[in-house]
């Protein structure tokens, strides 16, 4: 790529891996791009140097569902055919379960469990999990969120509290966990880092 032509035609090679051309956005200041468009070319810059590993954190929190679907898919494409890791930072459960192989589920600093996505997300098993999988919102009128919690102060409890970050909240909490970390457990082909599981 010594010359200007050659390094375009890289440059557009590359945005062609994300679903774009150089002549698309070329010229254009990056709020004269689309969402989905500003998106894919940040990808494409990453995508530039041929890393085995990208790190992509909140991609697509701010973009529409359809939007989403196509950054999420384009991950899986890059995946598949260029071998691509994507460590995939998100709140959003969906899109994780969709392009995610492993999933690992932090809670305050910790991983309270990892493993496949469909044993994790599907059958989970670290009751902070299972309370993550519930709050997803539910297209039913008798399916209504009615309890109100002060997310700041269950921050700081639960980073300074003794034992079990979880254990303020935990509908399944025991002595042993106001007193103890709960070390990792390996449990049906996933770890949890849970006293139910010892
Ligand atoms: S270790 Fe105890 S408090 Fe923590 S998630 Fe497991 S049961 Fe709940």
């Amino acid at each position: 790529m010594a010359d200007k032509a050659g390094a375009d035609r890289y440059i557009d090679q590359t945005l062609t891996e994300v679903g774009l051309s150089l002549a698309e956005v070329k010229g254009r200041y990056p709020n004269e791009l689309s969402g989905g468009q500003a998106q894919r070319v940040a990808i494409a810059r990453a995508l530039l140097t041929r890393p085995s590993l990208i790190v992509a954190d909140e991609p697509v929190s701010m973009l529409d569902a359809s939007l989403r679907m196509s950054i999420v898919n384009m991950f899986r494409k890059l995946k598949d055919e260029q071998h691509v890791t994507f460590l995939y930072v998100t709140h959003d459960l969906a899109t994780a379960f969709y392009s995610a192989d492993r999933i690992a589920v932090m809670l305050r600093g910790w991983i309270v469990e990892m493993g496949p996505v469909e044993q994790v997300l599907g059958s989970p098993k670290h009751p902070y999990t299972v309370s993550l999988k519930e709050s997803i919102p539910q297209a039913d009128p008798d399916k209504v969120w009615n309890t109100k919690t002060s997310l700041v102060e269950l921050e700081t409890d639960e980073y300074m509290r003794v034992g079990c970050r979880f254990a303020g909240r935990c509908p399944a909490a025991m002595d042993v966990c106001r007193q103890q970390v709960p070390p990792n457990f390996n449990h049906e082909g996933r770890m949890v880092k849970c006293f139910l599981y010892e």
